[in-house]
């Protein structure tokens, strides 16, 4: 990857930063499990990037 390419990257407390904007909120994901963020128990999920992401549960997922 060049320098100028490497440049747009964020890193991951970017993503973190916009995950804890998501805390405590629930959502049923694609697979019909449920996910409450933020929650130490609560469901993984897995995101099939895209231009439609596909949002799932870690256990469907395997
Ligand atoms: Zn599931």
């Amino acid at each position: 990857m060049t320098k100028e390419k490497k440049a747009q990257y964020e890193d991951a407390d970017s993503l973190r930063e916009i995950i804890k904007n998501l805390e405590k909120k629930k959502f049923k994901l694609d697979c019909g499990h449920v996910i409450t963020f933020g929650y130490f128990l609560g469901n993984n999920i897995i995101i099939y990037n895209g231009k439609h992401p596909k949002i799932i549960c870690s256990l469907c997922g395997y």
